[in-house]
Formats: C-alpha cells, structure tokens, sequence
C-alpha cells in the first residue's frame, strides 16, 4: 500500500521490512515506531489531522492484517505426530529435547522402614498395616489398662470429640501396640498349625508433647510380635540383636534393664551399643557407648487370654522402637521435627 504522507510511508518501510523477521509477529503492533505516529498526530494543525489520522490507521490495519495471515499460516500447520520416532543420525543437538523438571523422592522414613521391614522379612516375620484412629479398648483395655489406672497418664495423645459404642472418644494411637490384638486374633490359628506368630507393624504414633529437637508430636514405631510355645526372654534379646547386627552391618550387643509396661511382664528398655564408635564414647551415644531405641518384655498373660491364646500353652514377647530415632543415628540428624516439616533442602539430602 502506498501512503501520500512520507512520514506513514516511512514507517510503513521500516516496519513491513521488521515484520519478516520477527519471531512474535505481534510485537509490531507494540513497535515504538507506531507509537510515535500517535504522538505526532496530538501535535498536529487541526487541518491536516484527518488526513494523517486516516492514513495511520491504515497503516495499523495493514499490520494487524499482515499478523492476522501469520497467525492463520501457523493454525493450518498439520498436528505433530508424537508417536513418530526422531531421526537418531542426526546430531544430538537436533535431538527432541525434554524439559527439566524436579523430580520428586521418597521420604528417607519410608526408606528406613523399608529396610528395616526387608530384614524382618528375612527373618520370617510378616508386616501388618498400622491405623492412625483407634479406639479405647485397642489403645488400652485389650493390653491390660485396668480403667483410670495411672499408667494410662504416660499416653497423653489425642482424642476426638466423637465417641465410639461404648460412650468412649476415638484416640490417635500413641503407640503402635494398639495392634497387637488384632494381630493376636488375626494369627492365632497359625499356633494350632504349629507355626509362630511373627508380625511387625509399622505405623505412624502421636503424642501430645512439648516440641524440641529429640521430641515430636508425631512419629513412626515398629512394633513386633511373637508367640510360640517355649519362648523365652533370651528369645526375644537374640531377635533384637539379630535384627541389629544386619541393620548396622557389625555385632552390636543388646542391653535391657527393667522397666514397667502394663502389657508386657517383664518388661524392659532395650538400648544397644553404639555403632559408631564401638563403644569408645562418641556424640551420638552422648559418651556413654549405648545408644536406647524402645522398649520390650514379655507379652502379659491377661494380653493373650483377652485375644482367645491361652498363656499356660504358648508364651511370646514384643517390641516397639521408634523409627525417626534410628534414622537420626544413621545419618546424624541433630533434629527429629525436620522429618514433619516438609523443607525440601532437607529431603533433596537424600534424594
Ligand atoms: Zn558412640
């Protein structure tokens, strides 16, 4: 199109040559250039204003005309086939390039317990599922509570406002023995067959707790279970260690000392010595050599009988550890809430 203005012809020049060699065609119509002819047109005699005005717009509709063709040009193209396979003799610079991205990894807990589940598995052992909302009969009265017995106070966790059959609130279990009936009854049949019962439970356990670096309102146990006939304590301290000594890789000796559960008699602490300095005194013992991870007994008579075992014929003990404690030591974690907290420079550390 030819202007009778030079200063629209002009700018028409510059910006047709432009257009050819912009990527977004667009961008003309943003062009400084078509800016300014607005700017001259305010300043403009009112007798040549029409005349200017006219021939500007023209111009901006051959623009948008000229980028409007593109855009269609581009609307006509055939779909990719994606499902064609890339010339690989070309260059790898001409490769199909994939976008980065961040890729996400699995939690170092679940990891942790993966292993630790790998070498009971080994060991014979079958895992059952945890729950995260129980009821007052598993949390305490099938593991001998009596009610409003004291020992109850040592599990203050949390309660819903909503109450079970018997009146009583549902409960974020404190501990992952909140399975072992279940367990007990789902297995018991295993001992008319002459089989064990070997089950660890992992599960995620609350407490309502003043936070610091060594304590957290929620975390993860592993529970383990096993009764037969015959079994003793000395059974039980062979099977921590056992599970020890493959975890950690070298011999690690147990030590208990007595404790109090109300459904476990005996009852003991378990600690083990410490992996890292043999027993030489280290920060991660804190000096001592030994290093606690839960505790463990025998299971109580009244815990068999409640789940239908009678305790004259077959005996069994069980554990509970918590987990974050044992992947703190593995990799020397100095602060248990940074599991919780969902910081990624955190997680990407193990990635
Ligand atoms: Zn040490």
């Amino acid at each position: 199109m030819s202007y009778q203005n030079s200063r629209i012809a002009e700018t028409a020049k510059i910006l047709t040559e432009r257009l050819s060699g912009l990527e977004n065609k667009a961008e003309i119509l943003r062009s400084i250039e078509l800016k300014a002819l607005f700017d001259e047109l305010k300043y403009l005699p009112a007798d040549k204003k029409a005349e200017f005005g006219q021939e500007m717009n023209e111009l901006r509709q051959e623009l948008i005309a000229a980028v409007k063709a593109d855009q269609d040009k581009d609307d006509a193209l055939p779909p990719i086939d994606v499902t064609a396979p890339f010339d690989s003799n070309v260059s790898q610079d001409q490769h199909p390039q994939l976008l980065s991205s961040e890729v996400g990894s699995k939690h170092p807990l679940m990891t942790e317990i993966e292993t630790v589940l790998d070498i009971f598995y080994r060991m014979g052992f079958t895992a059952v599922e945890s729950r995260e909302i129980d009821d007052d009969f598993h949390m305490f009265g099938a593991l001998n509570f009596p009610e409003d017995h004291p020992a109850r106070d040592d599990y203050d966790t949390f309660m819903t406002t909503q109450t079970d059959k018997n009146g009583k609130q549902f409960i974020a279990p404190a501990h992952t023995s909140t399975m072992q009936y279940r367990v007990l009854q789902k297995y018991k049949k295993n001992l008319e067959e002459c089989r064990p019962i070997a089950a660890v439970i992992p599960g995620r356990v609350f407490r309502n707790e003043d936070l610091d670096a060594r304590h957290e309102h929620t975390f993860y146990q592993l529970e383990g279970i096993y009764v037969a006939k015959g079994v003793h304590a000395g059974n039980l301290i062979a099977t921590l260690k056992t599970w020890l000594n493959s975890y950690f890789g070298k011999e690690i000796k147990i030590m208990t000392q007595p404790f109090y559960f109300p459904f476990t008699e005996p009852s003991f602490e378990f600690a083990a010595s410490c992996a890292f300095c043999d027993q030489k005194g280290c920060n991660i013992c804190s000096q001592t050599g030994w290093i606690e991870l839960g505790g463990c007994g025998m299971i109580h008579p009244n815990v068999l009988r409640e789940a239908g075992i009678d305790p004259e014929t077959y005996t069994g003990f069980a554990w509970g550890f918590g987990i974050e404690r044992l992947v703190m030591l593995k990799y020397n974690i100095e602060d248990i809430r940074h599991f919780e907290s969902g910081k990624l420079d955190f997680l990407r550390q193990f990635s």
